[in-house]
Formats: structure tokens, sequence, C-alpha cells
């Protein structure tokens, strides 16, 4: 963090100006002694206020006039009087100079009057130290100014505490740099409600009755002196100034604090009258000599200040060393002299118009005692460097966390961006190439059809005939449709393509009339059959409740002459080996057998699709499937295979041999048997349900030839390849219908892992289901053998490169 170190440039201002110190007499009505006493005499004073001017009378003839700063008639208010003496004073005390206010008289004139009223029964008589704190006080801001007061009385030397009159003795201490006079241990008393101040007062004065009593002397005998003092905190911005960049506008930021401290000194003064003229106390000489000290010692320094002396014996009293600021100092002084109007005491009010002319004549250098607060200024310093370090650091984290905000969300679109282009490339990628498969894949099939084509042309010109309704347009699709999917294009020589084309129409047609003659054979059956309703009865009570007896009975009937009883008798049996807890006391009973027997016997359709259903049944179970082998029973459902219609019938048959083909035992055997030409015979009928199970026995077949060729057993092509199965498989291979697709897309992954079936996979089109698969196939395990399948083997691998086609 970058730390801002500003030069301040701080200027201080500190006015001096020059302030005599200002003098008003205050003349006292005549009190009722007076009145009495001289009533046949004439004032010895005559004010003349508007001319700010006093005569006092020599005698009848002659007066001597004096100028004052202030006249105050002995009608003069309380708050006149205030106004003109003291408010001046206590104005320069709240703008940070010290003052002083003194009443100086003789005892009796007014000075307490003038100085101390409370104005309990009348506020309109407080005098002049309840109006200053009271002024003082409202002057105050209460959060960073200090009023504190002490209250003092001197009486022989001796400074006692009025607000803590046991406190009697405190020390006078001056500090030797600037003069400043302290009293340490005087109470100081906070100001902190107007309140207080009339109840500080009270206390003072109590105090100083009662000490006055205490040493048997009269209050007009000491001096009693009030001390306020103000501490004010100021802020002066305009004296700061920051130079950092030049910035101007940094200027005002930072302020100076400054304390500024005054003092407010109310003097009290004892009477001025010389001692010996009231020496009713009973004191001896050296103590009253003691008692006015501090008077006489005032007396002097003013004389001498007055006349400039160069020496001005302040040292000598405790008064003038307290008062030190006040004459010839920096404080704003104001002194009202107080007269009495007898002429009794013409003496004394002359001394006392002489001192205030003395004291007029005394110069004050005002000056505002002002210290610069650095503890204040050092404590904002740290509370403003304490915000800034936080402001910068929230604004530093602000900083990182916006930028990292941005980074974030710049990630984010990134990443969004890359991952729509991204897909947008690949989906792209994978368009291009399934377009490129698919020309590729049409070029080839073309290249098929053109060979073809052209094969044929050959046959036509070789024999010069040809059945159109097999021959025409022989791609590979049309023809396994015409020949039902068994019999198989050769590419063999022309002719003895011929010969089987000839051979199988005969069959065809041999075939044919089996078929009517059946049909009829059925026709007659069927008007025997009402005679056949007990052993119907027979029938169907058994098939539900079976014994060894009854078993063998109905087995027996399988072979009666009778077909409806052999129809009857063959579902009874179906119906039993559809339960599995059946199958085996079937079998035991030698119930496959008859079941085959109706297979090979009998052309009727119904004995042979419910037979051919039992024999399903019985198949499943892997104990019955080798006997099914050993007593023909693939060559005995082949047949029923080509001869059925009925789709029924050929789901029944392809779902036997679907269930011979899961077993590894029999894998060769079933093969060489036709199994496998029989189920691609049961294509030809487009019926899902018998598709789905042709599909199923393909892959199961797939399947244990795979693990056959892994462990070994066997070797080359596959039979499924041999025997011409791969064109159904790839046509089916993407078949809508999922359980044929299903079975499809796993015979193909099964035959694609040899090495020895590629070439015939690439050139039969399964290449592209095999990428298919790959990619589309639900099943994720499918997918993924599909996928390992076609990176690990090498040939697929090869073609795959030589088609550009990424892998
Ligand atoms: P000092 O303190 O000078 O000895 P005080 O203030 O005690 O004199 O006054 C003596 C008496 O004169 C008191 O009773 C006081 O009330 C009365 N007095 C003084 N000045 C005035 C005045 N201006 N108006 C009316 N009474 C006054
Ligand atoms: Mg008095």
């Amino acid at each position: 963090m970058v730390l801002l170190f500003a030069t301040l440039v701080i200027l201080s201002f500190l006015c001096t100006v020059p302030g005599r110190v200002r003098v008003a007499v205050r003349l006292r009505p005549r009190n009722a002694e007076e009145m009495m006493a001289d009533a046949d005499f004439a004032d010895c004073v005559e004010v003349q206020p508007e001319l700010k001017r006093l005569k006092l009378r020599r005698n009848n003839w002659d007066s001597d006039t004096y100028e004052f700063d202030e006249v105050l008639t002995e009608f003069a208010s309380q708050k006149r009087v205030y106004e003109v003496v003291a408010k001046p004073v206590v104005e320069s005390v709240l703008d940070g100079y010290n003052g002083t206010v003194m009443a100086y008289g003789q005892t009796g004139t007014g000075k307490t009057f003038t100085l101390g009223r409370l104005g309990d029964g009348d506020a309109s008589d407080r005098g002049i130290m309840v109006r200053s704190m009271e002024d003082i006080f409202a002057d105050l801001s209460p959060d960073t100014d200090f009023v504190t007061v002490s209250y003092l009385q001197l009486y022989m030397e001796t400074l006692q505490d009025l607000l803590n009159p046991a406190n009697d003795n405190i020390p006078i201490v001056e500090d030797p740099r600037n003069g400043d006079v302290s009293l340490p241990g005087a109470t100081l008393v906070e100001i902190t409600d107007q309140q207080s101040i009339l109840e500080l007062l009270r206390v003072g004065e109590a105090n100083r009755v009662a000490a006055n009593t205490k040493l048997n002397t009269e209050s007009s005998r000491s001096h009693a002196i009030l001390m306020v003092h103000v501490k004010r905190s100021v802020v002066d911005s305009e004296d700061v100034v920051s130079t950092e960049n030049n910035d101007a506008s940094r200027l005002t930021k930072l302020s100076k604090p400054v304390i500024r401290k005054s003092k407010l000194v109310v003097v009290d003064l004892a009477g001025s009258e010389r001692v010996h003229k009231s020496g009713s106390e009973g004191h001896m000489l050296e103590e009253a000599k003691s008692i006015n000290l501090s008077l006489s010692s005032l007396g002097k320094c003013i004389n001498a200040l007055a006349e400039n002396n160069a020496h001005v014996p302040f040292r000598d009293s405790k008064l003038t060393r307290m008062l030190r600021d006040s004459f010839g100092g920096t404080a704003r002084t104001s002194l009202i002299v107080t007269i009495g109007p007898s002429p009794r005491h013409r003496g004394e009010t002359s001394s006392t118009i002489l001192f205030g002319q003395r004291a007029m004549k005394v110069e004050n250098m005002l000056k505002i005692k002002e210290e610069f607060d650095y503890k204040s200024l050092s404590r904002k310093l740290e509370i403003q460097l304490d915000k800034l370090i936080a402001e910068n650091e929230r604004q530093q984290k602000a900083f990182e966390d916006e930028v990292e905000k941005v980074n974030l969300e710049a990630q984010c679109r990134i990443a969004e961006v890359e991952r729509n282009f991204a897909d947008a490339l690949e989906k792209e990628r994978l368009k291009c190439q399934m377009e490129y498969m698919e020309l590729v894949k049409e070029l080839e099939q073309k290249l098929v059809l053109n060979q073809e084509r052209h094969d044929c042309n050959n046959f036509v010109a070789d024999n010069g005939e040809i059945n159109t309704s097999i021959f025409t347009c022989p791609n590979v699709k049309s023809f396994n449709n015409l020949a039902g999917g068994i019999i198989f294009f050769s590419h063999g020589p022309a002719s003895s393509s011929a010969d089987e084309v000839a051979e199988a129409k005969m069959l065809l047609e041999t075939e044919r009339n089996r078929r009517k003659a059946a049909e009829e054979e059925v026709e007659r059956l069927k008007s025997q059959l009402g005679k056949h309703t007990q052993a119907e009865n027979f029938f169907s009570i058994h098939s539900s409740r079976m014994n060894s007896v009854g078993l063998q009975k109905i087995l027996s009937l399988l072979e009666s002459d009778d077909a409806n009883v052999r129809i009857h008798a063959v579902k009874v049996v179906a119906n039993l080996a559809a339960e599995e807890a059946n199958q085996k006391r079937i079998v035991e009973a030698g119930g496959l057998s008859s079941l085959l027997m109706l297979l090979r016997r009998y052309e009727d359709e119904t004995v042979r699709r419910v037979a051919a259903g039992a024999i399903a049944n019985l198949a499943m179970n892997e104990a019955n499937q080798e006997l099914i082998m050993t007593e023909g029973g693939i060559t005995l459902l082949s047949m029923t295979a080509s001869d059925a219609e009925d789709p029924q019938t050929l789901r029944m048959v392809a779902g036997a041999i679907a269930n011979l083909c899961g077993n590894d035992r029999i894998l060769m055997t079933l093969r060489s048997q036709g199994g496998i030409k029989a189920l691609l015979g049961i294509v030809r009928c487009g019926h899902p349900d018998v598709l789905s199970q042709v599909a199923r026995g393909i892959a199961n077949f797939a399947k244990c030839e795979s693990r056959a060729s892994n462990q070994g057993i066997k070797s080359g092509r596959s039979f499924l390849i041999e025997d011409g199965a791969l064109p159904w498989i790839v046509q089916n291979a993407n078949n809508e219908a999922a359980p044929i697709r299903r079975h499809i897309e796993l015979a193909l992954c099964h035959l694609a892992q040899h090495e020895v079936n590629a070439k015939d996979l690439i050139s039969g089109g399964a290449l592209w289901e095999l990428v298919r698969i790959s990619r589309d196939c639900s099943r994720e395990d499918i997918r993924n053998l599909a996928r390992r399948t076609l990176s690990s083997v090498s040939t697929f691998k090869s073609e795959l490169r030589r088609l550009r086609i990424d892998y």
C-alpha cells in the first residue's frame, strides 16, 4: 500500500495587540448611615458620566477633575456595570486572551456588591462573577471546550482554597519559560451547567464567611480571587496547506487543531483603606502589615508600571505574583474602582481615584495563549490515516474483487464460446464424416452393383433365357427378399446358378402341392372334430394337473391317428412345457421326441406351431438343448421354418433355434445342421416379433462363436458370415425396433472383434454400422465395445484411415 505523505505547512497567527488597563469608577449611593450622618453635607464627588469625568471636591469651592474610561453613577445597574466593565474582558477570554476584572476601593464602597452578588432574590442584582461565568459557559461548545473554576482567598499572604477550605496553603508556581502562574492543589471544578455556577459561588462565599469567622477577621481584609480557566479547541483549517502534488484542492482538507487556554481572573480586593485606620481587628502591627502587603505591593507595581519603571516588584507579594499577567502582561484588564459619596471618607476616595488613574496608565500587550494541539493533531492524523488505510484497503479489495469478477466472467465466456465452438465443430465434423461415409458407402454399393450387373450380363449371354421375376435387378437386397433369405446368391459360374434356381423352383412346386394336399387333409380332419370333445375334456383336465401316467397318456395321444386328438394333445403338452417344473418330466417321458416327431410327420401347421412352441420352451433348458440336437431338432425346425407361413409358427421356431444358439457345446452342430440358414430363412416373414427372435439367435450365436474363437476352439471366418447372415445383419443393424437393433448391434460387435471377419464386415458395409454403434448406440457398454473394437482391429483402423475417418 502506498502511503501518502503530505508535507504540511502549518501557519500560525498569534495576535498581539496593545491593550491599556481600562478603569471605571463606580459611585455607591449613600447608604442609610450616610443619609443620616451626611445629611447636611454635600457629596464629596460629583460624577459627569457623559463626559466620563469625576469631580472630587477639595473644599467648598475647589475640586479636582478626573477622567476615567467609564464613570458609573450611583444609579448604574449591575447589568450596565457588567457590560461596561467586564463584558469586553469576557469576550477577550472567549477569544483566547487572558482577562482580569478587579475591584479596588475602600471597604463598604461596593466591591463585593459589584463582583460577588449572586442575585438570589433578584436576578438583576447578579454581579460580575455570575454574569461572566454565565456568558462564558453559554458560549462554549460542550464537546470540545472546558471551563473549570477555582475560587481562592488570600489573607495574610496565605492562599486558601474557598472550594476546599482545608486546603489553606496553596503554593504559587510560575513557569520560568512563559511566566504562567499555576496553583497546584487548588480545586478545579468543571462547570457543566448554569446551575452549578451559582452553587459553586455560593459554596465559595459560605466558605469565605466561615473562614473569616474562624480567623476572627472580616471579608474586607482578604482578597477573593475567582479563576475561570477556559480551554477551547479551535480548528483552523485555512492554516493547513498540503503541498502534495501542488494540489491546491487539498489545501483545506486537513485542519490544524489548536487549543486556546485562557483565564479570567476576578479579584475582589481587600478594602484599600489604610491599616491604622481600621485597626480595630486587634491584629498586631506586623500582622496588619502582612494583611495589606499584597495590596500595597499591588499599588507599588501599578506605580512602577505607570511610570514605566524598569523594575516592577511583582515578586513582593502573592497577589502581585498572581496578577503578573494582569498588569503589564498579556491579559485584557478592567479595573473598577468603587467609591462612596461621603465627604468623611474623602481621603480614601481620593487615594482610590489616584490608584485608578495610575492604573489607567498601565499598558498591557494582549496576546492569545494558543497551543498547537499536537496530541489532538496526531490523534486526528492517526484516525485519518486509519480511515485512509481502511479506505485504500477497501478500494484495493473492491478492485481485486472486480478484477476477479471480470476475469471469471471472461473465463466463463471464453469457456462457453470454446464449448460452443467445439460442439459446433464436432457436429460439423460428424456431419461431414457421415456424409462422407454415406457417399463412400453409396459408391461402394454402386461398384458392387456394377460388378453384379456385369456378371448378370455374362449370365444372360451364356444361357440365352432368364427368369426375370428372380433376376431382374439382382442387387443383394431384392434378391434376398425374393429368395426368402435362404437362397443366397453365389458368385460361382452362371450355369450352376441357373441349375440351382431351377432346382429351387422345382422344390417350391413340390412344396406347394404338398401344402395343398395338407390343407385338404385339414378340412377333412376338422369335420371329425365334433366327435372328440370327450377327449378334449380329458386333455384339459390333465393340462393343469398331471401325473406321470397322465403324461404318458397325453404323449401317446400325440401319435393318435385322429388329427384333432393330436392337436389337442400337443396343446396340452405345450402348456405343460411352458412351466419349467414340468419340462424335465416331459423330456424324460419322451415328450421331446414325440414333439419332434410331430414336426417330422405332420404338416398341419397348427400342430407344428404348437409343437415348435413346446420345443422352444424345452429348449430354454440347457440340458434339453443337446438332446434336441441329437434328435435332429435343428433339421426339423428348419423344415418347419421353410414350410410355415404363419408368423406365430416362425416365431416359435426362431425362438427355439435362438435358445439353441446360446449353447457353446452345440455351436458347431447347430451350424452344420443348418441352424443359421434356418434362422435366415425365417426373416422372410417381416414380423418384428419374428425378426427379434432371429436377431436374438444371431446375437447368441455370435457370442458363443466369439467365445469359441477366443478359446481357440474355433478358427476362421464366422459361420454367420459363411452362411450369408451378414447382409441381413447389416440391413437390420439400425432396425427401428429396439429389440432387433440391440441384438444385431451386439452380434456385430462380437463379429467385429475378430480380425478374420474384418474384411467381410467392411465389404458388407458393416463398418458404417459399427461406427454408428460406437457413436449412437443407446447402451453405453455396446457403444464402448464398438469403439474399442474399431480402434483395436487393425483392418478397421486402416480402412478408417483409408476413408479418412478420424477414430
Ligand atoms: P465592599 O465589598 O467594598 O466592602 P460591599 O459590596 O460589601 O462593599 O458594600 C457595602 C454595602 O453597600 C452593602 O450593604 C451593599 O449592599 C451596599 N452597596 C454597595 N454598592 C451599592 C450600590 N451600587 N447600590 C446599592 N447598594 C450598594
Ligand atoms: Mg467586600
